[in-house]
Parts: structure tokens; C-alpha cells; sequence
């Protein structure tokens, strides 16, 4: 997938609590072009809560998120590929 560097990412970091290891990946949404609406990308991180729905994270991770995402440390994965790609990573 490429972004144009004109578009905002709309991310948001959730704790992932399936592995050993866990982190709190950014996941997504979407994105706002300039002169248009949002565009979703696949599921929320809401909806996933609520619908118990599997949404992904930038590093490629599949989960069902479903937890307050302030107790962990951000994947470092995720946060390098939100840094290249510009965009501002959740604050931890
Ligand atoms: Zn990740």
C-alpha cells in the first residue's frame, strides 16, 4: 500500500495480548485526503472491541483488540515503519 505524503494516517495504538511478548501495535484506520472525506481501511480498533472483530497492525500482527493500550511499551516494528512513513507515532 502507498500513501501519498499529503495524506494523514489515522492511527491508533492497542495493546496486543496474545503473545508472550506484548506491545502496543498502531493500527491503520484510514486516511483524509486533502480535498476529500475519511477513508476506512479495513476494521477500527472500535469496532474490533465491540464486534470482537480482527484488525491489523502496521508490522503485519492480526488481533482482536480489546484492552486499555497505556500499560505496554510501543512494537517497536510498528513505530519504525509510522516514522518512515512520516506520520506521528501514539505517544507511550
Ligand atoms: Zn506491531
Amino acid at each position: 500500500m502507498v500513501l501519498n505524503p499529503q495524506i494523514d494516517a489515522e492511527v491508533r495504538a492497542v495493546l496486543d495480548d496474545g503473545d508472550h511478548e506484548r506491545f502496543t501495535h498502531i493500527v491503520l484506520e484510514g486516511y483524509t485526503p486533502d480535498d476529500g472525506e475519511f477513508v476506512a481501511i479495513g476494521n477500527s480498533v472500535v469496532e474490533g472491541i465491540i464486534n470482537s472483530s480482527v484488525v491489523q497492525a502496521l508490522c503485519g500482527k492480526t488481533w482482536v483488540p480489546g484492552r486499555d493500550p497505556q500499560k505496554y511499551p510501543l512494537c517497536p516494528t510498528c513505530r519504525d515503519i509510522a516514522i518512515s512513513l512520516g506520520w506521528d507515532v501514539p505517544a507511550t
